[in-house]
C-alpha cells in the first residue's frame, strides 16, 4: 500500500515564528503589557470555578457580548473564533464555490494567500503602489476577473499604513464579491476609521478583529468576525461548534470588560510607538543604510533598507528579534526600555555596517 501527499501540500513547511529565546521580542506585533496582578487574581478565581467536564458555550455568548459592548455594536453580528487566524481559514474554506477567485495584495498578511492555496482556490495578488492599495484598480480587477472574495488588512500588516474609510467604503460598494476586511490593528488608529459599526449596511462585508494585539492576550487565541445577520448565520453554522475553549472565553470576557485598563494600554502603546518611530527617523537621517521609515498608524514601524538581512541577524545576535521581509524590517513598539535598547543597538549596527 502507498500514500502520497497531494501536490498542494507535498512541499509545504510549518509556519516558523522566530525560534529561540530572545531578551527583547519585537517581531510579532504583540502588546508589551502583561496583565496586572489584580486582574490575574480575578482570572484565577473565575477559572477555578469552571466546570472542566463540560463543553464550552458554542456561541461564546458572554465573550461576544463583552466584545460588542467595547466596540459599540450589537452581539448579533459577532462570531468568536480561535484567533482570527481560525476565522480566516473558515471563511476562505467555506464562502466560495469551486473555482471562484480570491484577491489579495502585496505586501499584506501572508496567511490570506496561504489558506487560499491550501483550500484550492485561485489566488490573485495585486502589487501595491508605494505600499498602498489602488482602490480603483482593485475594483476593476475584481469586476473583470472571477473574483468572489477580496481580503486585506487595514491598517496594513506589515506596512502599518491605513487606507481611509471612504476608500474602503467605495471598494465594498463597488464589487460583487465578499470583502473580508481585517481590522486587527484598527484599535490603534481609531474607531472613526473603522467600518465595524456599518456592517449591517452591506451585503458583502465581513470584518475581522483580534484580541492578540491592542487587547494584549495573544496567548488565549481569541478573534472575532463581524458581519450582517445573513453572513453571521452562515459563519456560525460552518465553524466547528466548540472552536473556542471555556478558559479563553472566560478570561477574554473579563479582560474585554476592563475598559479603562484597555484604553490606558492602547494610549501607552501608541506613545511608545511614537517614540520608536521618532528614534528610527532620526537614525535614518544619520545612516544612509536606512532608505525610508514608513510613518504608520499602528503599534509597529516598517523600514526599508537594502541591508535587512544583515541588520536582522545582527539584532538577533544582541538577543533582539524583529521581523524581516525582503528589503524591509518590521519593528513592534516595545516598552520604553526595550525601544531605547533597540535604537541604541541599531545605531551601533548601522555604524559598523557602514564601516
Ligand atoms: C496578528 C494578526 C492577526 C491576528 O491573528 P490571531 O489569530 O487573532 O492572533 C490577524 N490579522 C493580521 C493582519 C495580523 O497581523
Amino acid at each position: 500500500m502507498s500514500y502520497e501527499l497531494c501536490s498542494k501540500i507535498k512541499d509545504i513547511m510549518p509556519y516558523e515564528p522566530i525560534a529561540g529565546e530572545y531578551r527583547i521580542r519585537l517581531d510579532a506585533n504583540e502588546s508589551f503589557f502583561t496583565l496586572p496582578d489584580s486582574l490575574k487574581q480575578e482570572i484565577r478565581d473565575a477559572v477555578s470555578s469552571l466546570d472542566f467536564n463540560r463543553y464550552p458555550d458554542p456561541t461564546a455568548g458572554k465573550l461576544c457580548e463583552a466584545f460588542a459592548k467595547r466596540f459599540g455594536i450589537s452581539p448579533e453580528y459577532v462570531t468568536a473564533g480561535n484567533g482570527s487566524d481560525e476565522l480566516i481559514a473558515i471563511i476562505i474554506g467555506s464562502f466560495l464555490e469551486k473555482g471562484e477567485g480570491i484577491l489579495t495584495f502585496d505586501p499584506d498578511f501572508s496567511m490570506y494567500g496561504l489558506y487560499g492555496e491550501i483550500y484550492g482556490y485561485p489566488v490573485s495578488v495585486l502589487p501595491k503602489k508605494a505600499y498602498r492599495i489602488d482602490v480603483n484598480e482593485a475594483i476593476s480587477y475584481i469586476n473583470t476577473h472571477d473574483i468572489k472574495m477580496v481580503i486585506f488588512s487595514n491598517p496594513c500588516n506589515p506596512t502599518s499604513l491605513g487606507l481611509d474609510k471612504r476608500a474602503v467604503q467605495k471598494l465594498v460598494s463597488s464589487v460583487n464579491a465578499l470583502v473580508v476586511l481585517d481590522e486587527a490593528y484598527m484599535d490603534f488608529w481609531g474607531q472613526s476609521e473603522s467600518l465595524l459599526r456599518e456592517v449591517q449596511n452591506y451585503d458583502n462585508l465581513l470584518i475581522l478583529k483580534t484580541c492578540s494585539k491592542a487587547v494584549g492576550i495573544a496567548a488565549l487565541r481569541i478573534g472575532f468576525a463581524v458581519a450582517n445577520k445573513n453572513i453571521t448565520r452562515a459563519l456560525r453554522a460552518v465553524k466547528s461548534p466548540y472552536n473556542l475553549n471555556t478558559v479563553s472565553q472566560t478570561i477574554g470576557q473579563i479582560v474585554l470588560e476592563k475598559k479603562d485598563y484597555l484604553d490606558y494600554c492602547e494610549a501607552k502603546i501608541m506613545e511608545e510607538k511614537a517614540f520608536l518611530e521618532t528614534g528610527l527617523l532620526a537614525l535614518a537621517k544619520r545612516h544612509g543604510l536606512i532608505d525610508e521609515v514608513l510613518k504608520g498608524v499602528t503599534n509597529f514601524v516598517m523600514l526599508r533598507t537594502a541591508k535587512a538581512d544583515e541588520i536582522w541577524k545582527q539584532l538577533l545576535s544582541h538577543s533582539i528579534s524583529v521581523r524581516k521581509f525582503p528589503g524591509h524590517l518590521r519593528i513592534t513598539a516595545g516598552s520604553s526600555e526595550e525601544n531605547k535598547q533597540l535604537l541604541s543597538v541599531l545605531d551601533k549596527i548601522l555604524s559598523e555596517l557602514e564601516g
